[in-house]
């Protein structure tokens, strides 16, 4: 007999966790409340035909290292293509201090970045060094971690808690370097991250750690938080920061392709709003044994559907999938959660929005210093205290004078965006949650004024803008609650624990129910790992009880 799962969103994350299963042979159903799928790794023509924007993630060194797309590329069914990833002549800057520096520039060879980090060349050398001689392994602790980290120990079943002390003692322990490697990440990515900033002597190399570890959005002065910069630095010279050519669009068209190429399904414009459990029949059950005792059909509504009368799918679920946030688990009708779950996703904390343009430019940015045309990835927002204090005041709930503002410009590598001169790229600026009407219209001001300084005439050269408020991004993909992009803070508790529970995170805290989204283990990105290790779980649990 086979079994079903319903996936609740088209993110990578949703996607990849229903290609997952229906390589192995399960029926797919995904539920998408958009038109199209792809949740924030779609692009669109925003500027008019042959002109793509992504709409979301644009930068992906994460991509690049997941392990679920190395998968799907290398047995995808003939013509559904791949990744063709196109690599910057510089991953990411920062433009320096305004006062005559050169930008400090992130390579993909760790050599050249140290080369160019004076004083700071050896610190920088034996923070990543090892990191990038061990990346396989660091990828891999990373990215994959145990789908039921503790779920033996309390239920008596050894097995669960056993592979996990075996895979911690064998990162520790798989060779001195490797195990050195654990250590010294521990060691530093433990640090809030600007400590670790302070330990540079240079402004150039604390700049361009501290424009590193603000994609965190969680306040520098929290520990743990330089780990997102080592993480991403460490990607950087191992996988690159990438675009994809032809636009982000190109993995979304992957996995979809993919996933019908296995037989399952994608109905767009359909929001779920509920499940509804439905008792198993005494064969279902007879041929599942005790996997479950219910199953799910899907509720929910198209765009032009009015009155309270939803659609109720016709098929019943076994497992549900959710790539969904816990602010919209908590919305979730039928989803029946215990108290103690319901105050863990009440407690979770979204951290700081965004505000986002996306610009049509007349050529180029006209940058004023060298290398910044070369850089796929620009941070702004002034020096490393600077940057510190604006996410402190962003992550308070305050407009900050000068915000981190993070530029991309795919056109940096790809030059397949627009059919001419013109470049499409986009800049946000961290902001306060939810920020309103009013607030947006400042840090759109406040976006503009900072590319300015260290492009003076590129007012001039923006041809077309789009303005996206906090509110707009939500109401576009409702992952992005309040304007957030990564489905949370990224603080160790929240990204590496899971939603709902600790022992199992990606459970979503009910029976056969499964959380997959970036709010999962590990973390905000377009690598679409949460959705492959949610697959895992599911696959892990029905194996287990078949
Ligand atoms: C502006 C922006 C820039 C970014 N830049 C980068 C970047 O450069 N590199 C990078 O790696 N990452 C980037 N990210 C983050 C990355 O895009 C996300 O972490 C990633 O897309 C998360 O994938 P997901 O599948 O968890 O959720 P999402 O991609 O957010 O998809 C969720 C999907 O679920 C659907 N959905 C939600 N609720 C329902 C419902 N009730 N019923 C049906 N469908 C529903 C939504 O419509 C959406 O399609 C960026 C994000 C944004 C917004």
């Amino acid at each position: 007999m086979t079994l079903h799962a319903a996936i609740v969103g088209s993110g990578p994350n949703g996607l990849t966790a229903a290609c997952m299963l229906a390589r192995a042979g399960w029926e797919v159903t995904v539920y998408e409340a958009g038109k199209l799928p792809g949740g924030a790794a779609r692009s669109a023509e925003l500027f008019g035909p042959g002109l793509i924007s992504d709409l979301g993630a644009s930068v992906h060194p994460l991509a690049a290292a997941s392990t679920a797309y190395a998968e799907i590329t290398a047995s995808a069914p003939p013509g559904s293509g791949g990744l063709d990833f196109a690599h910057p002549p510089v991953a990411a800057a920062h433009p320096g201090d305004g006062k005559g520096a050169a930008p400090a520039l992130l390579h993909r060879s760790l050599e050249r970045t140290t080369a160019e980090l004076g004083e700071d060349a050896e610190l920088w050398r034996w923070i990543f060094g090892p990191l990038v001689n061990n990346w396989e392994a660091v990828k891999e602790a990373i990215f994959t971690p145990p789908s039921r980290p503790f779920a033996g120990i309390s239920r008596g079943h050894h097995d669960d808690a056993l592979s996990s002390l075996r895979a911690v003692r064998r990162l520790l322990w798989a060779g001195t370097s490797r195990g050195a490697a654990f250590a010294q990440f521990g060691a530093v990515g433990a640090m809030p991250a600007r400590n670790l900033m302070r330990s540079f002597k240079t402004d150039r190399a604390r700049d361009l750690f501290a424009g590193l570890a603000a994609h965190s959005t969680a306040p520098l002065t929290r520990p743990l938080t330089a780990a997102v910069g080592v993480i991403l630095a460490a990607a950087a010279h191992t996988e690159g920061w990438p675009v994809i050519r032809g636009g982000s669009q190109q993995l979304v068209d992957l996995l979809t392709a993919d996933l019908r190429a296995h037989g399952g399904e994608i109905v767009t414009d359909f929001r779920v709003e509920g499940l509804r459990d439905v008792p198993l029949t005494g064969l279902r059950l007879g041929v599942r044994k005790n996997l479950r005792r219910r199953g799910y059909r899907i509720e929910g509504r198209r765009a032009g559907d009015r009155g309270p009368r939803r659609r109720t799918g016709e098929e019943v679920a076994d497992v549900v999938v959710l790539d969904m946030t816990p602010r919209q688990m908590l919305q979730m009708e039928g989803l029946h959660l215990t108290d103690r779950v319901a105050r863990r996703l009440q407690r979770w904390k979204y951290g700081p929005g965004v505000v986002k343009i996306d610009y049509l430019v007349d050529g180029p940015i006209p940058w004023q210093a060298e290398g910044l045309d070369g850089a796929g990835t620009v941070h702004l927002g002034g020096s490393a205290e600077q940057i510190t204090a604006s996410e402190a005041a962003a992550n308070s709930g305050v407009l900050p004078g000068r915000p981190y503002v993070l530029l991309t410009q795919p056109s940096a590598a790809d030059d397949s965006r627009t059919p001419d001169h013109r470049t499409v790229c986009w800049a946000y600026a961290h902001v306060p949650l939810g920020l309103d009407a009013a607030g947006t219209a400042r840090a759109a001001e406040l976006i503009e004024q900072e590319i300015c300084r260290w492009a003076p005439q590129f007012r001039d050269a923006v041809l077309e803008r789009k303005v996206w408020s906090p509110a707009d991004l939500e109401t576009w993909n409702a992952n992005l609650v309040g304007g957030n992009v990564s489905a949370g803070l990224s603080t160790i508790g929240q990204t590496f624990a899971g939603p709902a529970s600790m022992r199992r995170p990606y459970s979503a805290g009910m029976e056969a129910v499964y959380a997959c989204s970036a709010a999962t283990p590990p973390g905000g990105g377009a690598h679409g790992m949460s959705g492959y290790n949610a697959a895992r779980a599911v696959l892990q649990d029905t194996q287990s009880h078949l």
